[in-house]
């Protein structure tokens, strides 16, 4: 029997020790880092399993039956991960995102929403609590997840073209079904929701125009992602990537758009709003995003840390080693122990790498070990 050939991957190296500092202050809100970006947004992956095999995230060919995923011991438990959350609250974190793998395989995820809708941010509001989903079991949760708290959702769309779709998730999934979780959704009473469209020149490029028709006007607001070299096993090639201005240059010609104003500082989308026949932003139209991380990167006011299932800390979605908070959760550290490693790797952070992606030699680009998208989600 042909042995089976490992690739040379493992999104999971070694942890870095999170270390307690000595002399620890109680938190501000005012952390920052080495180039003063504070902490506001948290993602938590609580899954590194999924349903659907994207070639641009988990290839069949690697994610097949001989992958190793974590066993369920080696997660983080709900009181863990809604800990966790709490002490990043503290440190001024206020936009919580749940997200995998596909987040809505992990059992009961609706009780981890009822926990951390429970939390505070230190201005004393609910934190922004949302989800990333694939859509395939967003029909039967939307409801369950409604009710526990979550405020938003953000569904992944690749294309309307049901023999597209298939072909892009790999496991021949109908775009139906998803479309069935979208208003499902609504129906839950879910407002703002978003479509995050990864668009792969020559596999769904051509499908730009139809999803904008589609969602044109009925509150829903569509992203278009450049395809990223997250990971090290989605053969990633510049070629394909779709720039964002060419996204929009193709939209123009049929539905014009206008810049729109960014809402928050750290936001990852440039929004543009569909003009009425004044030329100006008519809002009953709505709005696309486009979230440029290959050709205009945003690293400058990246204010996202990135929390694994397993318990690590990741600091960039590029990173290649994430810092182990399991071993102080599970080694009886205490939560001011806890808050102060975090506050401590997170001054240490300097992160940048969609800026330097040109740049760097090809060990530090692109062929660097680092984790995959699935493992720490987007
Ligand atoms: N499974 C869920 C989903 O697909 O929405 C959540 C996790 S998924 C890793 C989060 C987001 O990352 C999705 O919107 C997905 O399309 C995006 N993504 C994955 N790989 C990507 C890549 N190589 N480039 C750009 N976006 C990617
Ligand atoms: Fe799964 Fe989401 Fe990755 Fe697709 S993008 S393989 S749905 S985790
Ligand atoms: Fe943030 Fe890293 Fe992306 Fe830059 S490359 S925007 S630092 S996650």
């Amino acid at each position: 029997m042909a042995e089976r050939v490992i690739p040379l991957i493992d999104e999971r190296l070694a942890p870095l020790a999170a270390t307690v500092p000595v002399n620890a202050a109680p938190p501000t809100g005012l952390l920052t880092d080495t180039r003063g970006r504070p902490l506001r947004d948290l993602r938590i992956s609580v899954t590194d399993r999924c349903n659907f095999r994207c070639s641009y995230c988990m290839p069949k060919e690697v994610f097949d039956k001989h992958y190793r995923y974590l066993p369920h011991s080696d997660l983080l438990s709900f009181e863990e991960i809604t800990r966790l959350a709490r002490l990043f609250l503290a440190h001024g974190v206020r936009k919580i995102r749940l997200t995998g793998g596909e987040p809505l395989l992990r059992k009961d995820l609706d009780k981890l929403v009822a926990q951390l809708s429970a939390l505070r941010t230190l201005e004393g509001q609910v934190p922004d609590l949302t989800l990333t989903t694939n859509g395939s079991l967003l029909a039967r949760k939307a409801r369950a997840l409604k009710a526990a708290g979550l405020q938003r959702v953000t569904v992944s769309l690749d294309s309307l073209d049901d023999a597209v779709f298939r072909r892009m998730n790999d496991v021949d999934f109908p775009v139906a079904e998803v479309l069935a979780g979208i208003e499902a959704a609504q129906a839950a009473g879910f407002a703002h929701i978003k479509v995050n469209m990864v668009v792969k020149r020559g596999t769904n490029d051509h499908e730009i125009p139809a999803l904008a028709r589609h969602f044109r006007g009925t509150g829903i607001t569509l992203r278009f992602i450049e395809y990223m070299d997250v990971g090290a096993t989605n053969g990633w090639r510049m070629d394909e990537v779709l720039p964002s201005a060419e996204v929009i240059a193709r939209l123009q010609a049929d539905l014009p758009l206008v810049p729109l104003a960014a809402q928050s500082p750290g936001e990852t989308a440039q929004r543009w709003g569909y003009a009425g026949a004044d030329g100006r932003h008519d809002p009953r139209l709505g709005e696309v995003g486009t979230i440029s991380s290959v050709t205009q990167a945003f690293c400058g006011d990246c204010n996202r840390a990135r929390l694994s299932m397993e318990g690590r800390l990741y600091l960039c979605l590029f990173a290649a080693q994430g810092w182990d908070l399991r071993s102080l959760l599970r080694g009886g550290a205490s939560d001011e122990q806890i808050s102060a490693a975090v506050a401590h790797i997170w001054q240490g952070r300097s992160d940048r790498y969609s800026e330097l992606r040109a740049s760097l030699p090809p060990d530090q680009g692109q062929g660097r070990r680092r984790i995959e998208m699935s493992y720490i989600g987007g």
